[in-house]
């Protein structure tokens, strides 16, 4: 008997071989060094199983926002390098030290902070190459690395890295790519002639490693590439999430039957109505209501009504051999034919990224390598 057949819940499945697969496949298009992305919980795929199958393959170091983000990887028995790049002036930078993280710097305030609060920090200086978002402002780009010079004569930090990012590396050729590049390659420069010798040069994040060798310099920062999400749609990458559902009721409606709240659809014909046990609070956009489909037994099934918090109707269809118990695909990998977490995606209008980041820990996880 098959017990993965008896699942009672909805439940999350996570192909952590697809992460392994992922990054050979990265690796094999750059000859620089792969640091794993894995914040916010490992794009939703679960923080540390993500580090170690990234580590798995190929990956040299891991990548994360806050501190906080990176203790559970230490509390987990990682020990290679882990950069944190994204803390506010009073972060606990001493801590950071103590777990031996390494920590973005994105001006001078952070900087004299981490220089007076964490002696001995391993840094990598940030500079914005066109995002207008983080890193240092070029016209202070100067004074950074000079002050980052002085602090490192005075032992206070080391330069390990100079990092930038790139914000419109999903369309390859767009000019913005071409400006943050030399960008990037300027502020080296001024870095070099500061006295600063920065060995970890990285500015390429998943779309610019897989479409822009130009923008590899010596290490990438890979995130969304180890779920296998490629904005660039250069390579196709696999994806690592499958999400199921239980069918807790199916209910025959006459013709006209009106679903869910707003009654914004009504059954044109005689049907079958199934019951799913997951909705928005789960992580499915309510904006995928009218257009989202689910797989059952083999043939896409459209949702009936306004998906709500906890569960959404499926129309299986007068003819259905569909039956409480048996479970729906909400999501997959898209080899069969099932709905992918990119198809979630366009129906919501919105990222793929943000689909995966926003499954709720409510759902039951299973993880399988
Ligand atoms: C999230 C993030 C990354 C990873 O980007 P992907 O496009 O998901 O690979 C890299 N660098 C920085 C600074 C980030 O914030």
């Amino acid at each position: 008997m098959n017990l993965l057949a008896l699942r009672p819940q909805a439940t999350l499945q996570v192909d952590l071989d697809a992460v392994t697969a992922n990054v050979r496949t990265i690796r094999a298009r750059t000859r620089g060094e792969v640091m794993a992305v894995v914040k916010a919980d490992g794009f939703g795929h679960g923080q540390l199983d993500v580090a170690r199958a990234a580590l798995a393959g190929g990956a040299t170091r891991l990548g994360v926002t806050s501190i906080d983000e990176a203790r559970p990887l230490r509390a987990g028995g990682l020990t290679v390098p882990v950069l944190s790049w994204l803390n506010a002036l009073d972060a606990d930078f001493a801590a950071a030290v103590g777990l031996g993280l390494e920590l973005g710097v994105p001006g001078l305030e952070h900087l004299h902070a981490v220089a007076r609060t964490a002696p001995g920090a391993r840094i990598h200086l940030q500079l914005d190459t066109g995002m207008g978002r983080d890193g240092a402002e070029p016209a202070e780009w100067d004074q950074l690395c000079r002050d980052a010079r002085v602090a490192e004569q005075l032992g206070l930090v080391r330069v390990v890295g100079v990092m930038g990012h790139l914000p419109c590396a999903d369309r390859p050729g767009h000019p913005a790519n071409a400006r943050g590049r030399d960008r990037f390659a300027w502020g080296l420069r001024v870095a070099e002639a500061a006295g600063l010798r920065p060995v970890d040069r990285h500015l390429a994040a998943t779309a610019a490693t897989l479409s822009d060798p130009l923008s590899h310099h010596t290490m990438s920062r890979i995130g969304a590439g180890l779920v296998g999400i490629d904005e660039s749609g250069t390579v196709r990458l696999r994806p690592a999430l499958t999400l199921t559902a239980p069918l807790v009721t199916v209910r025959r409606v006459p013709a006209g039957t009106p679903v869910g709240y707003g009654h914004t659809w009504t059954a044109r014909r005689a049907t079958r109505l199934g019951l799913i046990p997951v909705g928005y609070a789960d992580g499915l956009p309510r904006l995928a209501s009218g257009r989202a489909e689910v797989w059952v037994g083999g043939v896409r099934r459209p949702v009936a009504g306004r998906i709500s918090m906890d569960m959404t109707v499926v129309d299986l269809g007068p003819d259905t051999a569909a039956a409480v118990g048996d479970h729906v695909t909400v999501f997959g990998p898209g080899s069969c034919g099932e709905p992918t977490t990119a198809d979630w995606a366009g129906w919501a209008e919105t990222l793929e990224h943000e689909i995966v980041t926003g499954l709720s820990a409510r759902l039951h996880r299973r993880s399988s390598s």
